[in-house]
């Protein structure tokens, strides 16, 4: 089945209540059972079941399945944020004297907490992960686990994602696939190798911004029996389920950064039109782009949709569209604040794969606490400008952006 059919109907495949097409939103925190051995089996693994809403919850789950099938994946583990998921399932898998390499170009939050983790023993080398070869030099005897997003913001870099998944095949490393940016509509991380797939669900997959959510995806495809970290007690059954285990007991349980039931809901309904929404939003995207690209006023586009870019001919064969979001560096003459608030339809803020067309000078705002050296170091102008673009109609945005660079 194709990707909307297959989503729209996992709710109701998945054991509905009362005939409902969509999961319930269930509010309790805590489930009782009839006969108090049952309680116990579900506490002891040894039956399906719910206890307390910190570590599962019914629509919570069913949201779960509809991620696992987005990505092909074996199973999800869902949690409050992005964030949440991401530091979750380092701390989960990670130890202190433990390595791991990650991409440079990276969402700014991650960045902050990739630092947190060298505090505490746990080290991080950053490098240009547009080139396989600085993933492979940068790699030592206790080196774990490689982290890449797929298209990085706000420059755009994509990661050279399927000779890195040989790499980490070779060396024997997780591979971590941030894939927030392309969603499973666009690219399947499943497809280069990865092991273990973040998913910002506040973003495209919720896509109305009106929910925080995140996940994680176990694709299946690392062998974790050798892999050092793991508490026998998670050792159970198949062994591609054993890390997620882990993840979702060590790490969700124990911090309890646990996704709602009304915001699982929310993602969940907005999921269902993931695939119409990004090919409305990458067609306006690509549109756009190729007006900038030739506009006088802008220096510099960013957008793997353009011939010149670096990475266009591997986001060309990997992603079914080049994404939704671009960045913009104007001539000097102009400026980047006049610009956005010369926009009319595009909105000025953070947060990106909303509906609406949204905006943000990236250096003034959110990439501001970093510092000007590691701006520099991930190749962000001053005077960039952030485009994550929406559903609107493709001439309203045209028009918006013509009227706002010729003013
Ligand atoms: C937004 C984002 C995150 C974090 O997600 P939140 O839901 O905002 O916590 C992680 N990675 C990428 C690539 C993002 O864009």
């Amino acid at each position: 089945m194709g990707f909307t059919s297959d989503i729209l109907h996992s709710d109701r495949r998945g054991g509905i209540e009362h005939g409902s097409i969509h999961k319930p939103v269930h509010t309790a925190v805590t489930y009782t059972y009839e006969d108090a051995h049952e309680l116990a089996a579900v506490f002891q693994g040894k039956q399906q079941g719910y206890t307390y809403g910190r570590q599962v919850n019914p629509t919570v789950t069913a949201l779960q399945d509809k991620v696992s099938l987005m990505e092909d994946g074996l199973s999800t583990v869902a949690f409050s944020t992005g964030m949440a998921a991401i530091g979750t399932m380092l701390f989960s898998l990670l130890r202190a004297g433990d390595h791991f390499i990650s991409s440079s170009f990276l969402f700014g939050n991650t960045n902050s907490l990739f630092n947190s983790f060298e505090v505490h023993g746990i080290d991080v080398s950053f490098v240009d992960a547009t080139s396989a070869d600085e993933v492979r030099a940068a790699v030592v005897k206790n080196t774990r686990l490689v982290f890449v997003e797929t298209i990085a913001n706000p420059r755009t870099q994509v990661a050279e994602l399927v000779a890195i998944g040989e790499l980490c095949k070779e060396l024997d490393l997780v591979y971590v696939v941030d894939n927030t940016m392309t969603t499973p509509y666009l690219f399947r991380p499943k497809s280069v190798g990865a092991s273990l797939v973040v998913n910002s669900l506040t973003k495209y997959i919720g896509g109305h911004a009106n929910a925080l959510g995140g996940a994680i995806t176990e694709t299946g495809l690392y062998d974790w029996s050798t892999f050092p970290h793991l508490y026998d007690n998670y050792k159970k059954g198949d062994v591609s389920g054993w890390a997620i285990a882990q993840i979702k007991k060590k790490g969700l349980r124990d911090f309890g950064a646990s996704l709602g039931a009304e915001a699982a809901h929310h993602i969940s309904v907005g999921s269902d039109t993931l695939a119409l929404r990004m090919e409305q939003a990458c067609r306006n995207a690509i549109n756009l782009a190729n007006f900038l690209a030739d506009h006088p006023a802008v220096k510099k586009i960013y957008y793997p949709g353009l011939p010149d870019h670096p990475q266009h001919e591997l986001a060309r064969k990997l992603f079914k569209h080049p994404g939704a979001l671009f960045s913009v560096e104007l001539v000097d003459e102009m400026d980047c604040f006049d610009f956005l608030n010369n926009l009319d339809l595009v909105v000025c803020t953070s947060n990106l794969g909303d509906t609406r067309s949204l905006g943000i000078p990236v250096a003034h705002s959110i990439y501001y606490e970093m510092g000007a050296e590691r701006r520099a170091s991930m190749g962000i102008d001053d005077s960039l400008v952030r485009f994550s673009i929406g559903i609107e109609d493709t001439d309203d945005l045209l028009a918006d952006f013509e009227q706002a660079l010729s003013a």
